[in-house]
């Protein structure tokens, strides 16, 4: 068997030691007789699972005891819709902010909901860094403050998080959940699509403070209700089962075999270090995004000559280094290094690089 070093940006690796044991468990999960995938989600042992997996969320996060964790269906792209449906409700308004083309499609959204309003944006830099924040445009009645913490196509991520008052903050936490510790405390809501850091895709993670659910907007589907899946235990209906047991062998995998999520930090930092300061010594390749808004997550650079960019795309897949394609609407490369991705595979990457640009520089 071989396994190359997948660089997707989502779905995207998965730790070889939780592949290992979700196979060992395929065909009798603990003695059960059947796959999880099999089993009925009312069942007793699948009651373990899902209430495990959101107690290791909770103590491996430190989600305080006032915040509800939801296990939805729908994507990142359904909280688009699902956070104004059930946050929207005191005054209608909404402010956002355009870091990149996920905030910018939750804008969208949201708009269709609401007063919404763009208060920043990086857009005419082509989103390569973090929008500076002018207090003014803000406005203090606004429902909630949106921002996407974490950039998948443009590679960049906030490091300091907007200070946003008696206003909740909402964010898309979705490339960057559990790559390093976060104050969950500053946040009225937290979502993010799973197929990123957590587990296989299907999965959709909300965290939000309990007294900001109840209320929705009139004509939200039962489905999108948040409260309703709070009373339900995320059991209203089948939840995504199998990729609920994944998210739980990966907790296990950041509690036991990485040591919690501030060890899981220190490996993306200098994961993520390896792969910037050669960047930024090289004479053929150059970073995208700002220094100050740099992502841990996703990497993205470029030539400069997109025949160069094509070339080394096409020889990295042949060295067995695989998706490093950047994102079709912007081009260039990009390296996603999730928790899953090991050093030396990044240590490997730059030897290629090195190489590369020996034999094209
Ligand atoms: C991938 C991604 C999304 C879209 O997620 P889906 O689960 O495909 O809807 C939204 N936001 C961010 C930050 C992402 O990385």
């Amino acid at each position: 068997m071989s396994r190359v070093y997948n660089f997707s940006a989502g779905p995207s690796m998965l730790p070889e030691a939780v592949l290992q044991k979700a196979a060992a468990e395929m065909m009798d999960y603990e003695g059960s007789g059947q796959s999880v995938m099999e089993m009925s989600h009312r069942s007793k042992v699948y009651d373990a699972i899902i209430k495990g997996a959101e107690s290791l969320l909770r103590e491996v996060m430190a989600i305080p005891e006032n915040y509800k964790v939801l296990f939805l269906q729908g994507g990142a792209s359904s909280q688009f819709a699902a956070v104004p449906m059930n946050l929207m409700t005191k005054n209608h308004k909404a402010d956002y902010v355009l870091s990149g083309q996920f905030s910018t499609k939750a804008y969208q959204e949201a708009s269709r909901y609401g007063d919404v309003k763009a208060v920043a944006s990086s857009k005419e830099d082509t989103f390569s860094h973090i929008p500076e924040i002018d207090k003014n445009e803000c406005r203090p009645d606004a429902d909630y403050f949106h921002i996407c913490m974490n950039n998948t196509i443009y590679g960049t991520l906030w490091h300091t998080l907007p200070n946003t008052g008696d206003v909740p903050l909402v964010a898309d936490i979705s490339s960057c959940i559990l790559s390093q510790p976060i104050d969950v405390s500053k946040f009225g809501l937290l979502y993010a699509g799973a197929q990123k850091n957590v587990a296989p895709a299907g999965l959709t993670i909300v965290i939000v403070r309990e007294d900001l659910i109840g209320e929705t907007l009139p004509g939200t589907p039962t489905m999108f209700m948040y409260d309703v899946m709070a009373k339900n235990d995320s059991m209203y209906n089948t939840p995504p089962c199998w990729s609920i047991y994944m998210c739980k062998l990966v907790l296990e995998w950041i509690q036991n075999d990485i040591g919690g999520l501030a060890k899981m930090e220190e490996r993306n930092v200098k994961k993520a270090q390896l792969l910037y300061d050669f960047l930024d010594s090289s004479k053929l390749f150059k970073p995208c995004a700002r220094k100050d808004s740099r992502s841990i997550m996703n990497v993205t650079f470029v030539t400069g000559d997109s025949d160069t960019d094509g070339k080394f795309v096409k020889e990295a897949a042949a060295a067995g280094f695989v998706n490093l394609k950047g994102h079709r609407s912007v081009g260039g490369m990009r390296a996603s290094i999730y928790n899953a991705m090991p050093v030396e595979g990044i240590e490997k990457l730059v030897a290629f690089m090195r190489d590369f640009e020996k034999a094209n520089g």
